[in-house]
């Protein structure tokens, strides 16, 4: 951060604090060559992802929907925490770097469902249950046989 009176680059941090706002910080520095001190403010980047529903509502992107839609799949499941937060790190590096800001639900749940089927697939059978809110039975059937490869 180059210092606004001499221009220097080399400064250190006096003082930092929240802004009034939460989403940034203040920080006080004192320029290591000059001494004088000036304020910096370090603001989080927010970028809002719409999900586009079913209905073709939009809702802001809220990592804890699908979490706990696969919590739910996964119970008494040998499936740890972690994998489920480090599944939703992928899906979510994924959906963040088509840089669209709006991205269909229908396909964050066939994220989620890739994912499940190469982790466990009562997992996965239950995700798609949730989820696919099957009309008939020969929906099921047919996610059956897509799980088996035939
Ligand atoms: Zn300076």
């Amino acid at each position: 951060m180059k210092c606004p009176f001499c221009g220097k680059e080399d400064s250190k941090v006096i003082d930092s604090r929240p802004a009034d706002d939460g989403l940034s910080i203040r920080r006080r520095r004192q320029c290591v060559f000059c001494n004088k001190r000036f304020t910096t403010y370090e603001k989080i980047e927010i970028i809002p992802l719409v999900v586009i529903k079913k209905d073709f509502s939009r809702q802001l992107y809220d990592r804890r929907k699908i979490e706990s839609g696969i919590f739910r799949s996964i119970n008494k499941r040998p499936i740890s925490m972690e994998q489920v937060s480090s599944m939703i790190d992928s899906i979510e590096s994924e959906i963040f770097s088509y840089g669209d800001r709006e991205v269909p639900s229908s396909h964050i749940g066939e994220l989620v469902l890739e994912h499940l089927k190469a982790l466990d697939s009562v997992a996965y059978i239950r995700f798609a249950s949730i989820y696919q809110e099957f009309d008939d039975a020969d929906t099921f059937v047919e996610l059956i046989r897509k799980l088996k490869g035939d």
